[in-house]
């Protein structure tokens, strides 16, 4: 026994779940004024290029590639979804204009 040890063994299969929970994290479910919404955190970075979305909070937009919350009514389904800036999301209070 030397006590050798193997190094420089990657582990690709990590390194790609890394990655892809950098983009969306999972859905968790929020209650506001009694409605429930499903809520994810994103990115944005898969967005399509040049797209951009509307915080309907604040009504400012989030740019690409920006850390923000997707929210939907879970009842309602996804055709509801908004994009949010994650200090909107906290004050919003569950009713979608
Ligand atoms: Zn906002």
């Amino acid at each position: 026994m030397r006590g050798k040890r193997r190094r420089g063994v990657p582990e690709p299969q990590y390194r790609e779940l890394d990655f892809s929970m950098l983009k969306m994290s999972l859905p968790h479910t929020v209650v506001k004024r009694g409605v429930e919404f499903t809520v994810q955190q994103t990115s944005g970075s898969n967005a399509e290029e040049g797209k951009s979305w509307i915080c309907p909070v604040c009504v400012i937009s989030i740019e690409p590639g920006m850390m923000h919350t997707v929210a939907w009514d879970t009842h309602r389904g996804v055709q509801t979804r908004r994009h949010f800036h994650n200090h909107c999301f906290k004050i919003f209070d569950g009713l979608l204009p």
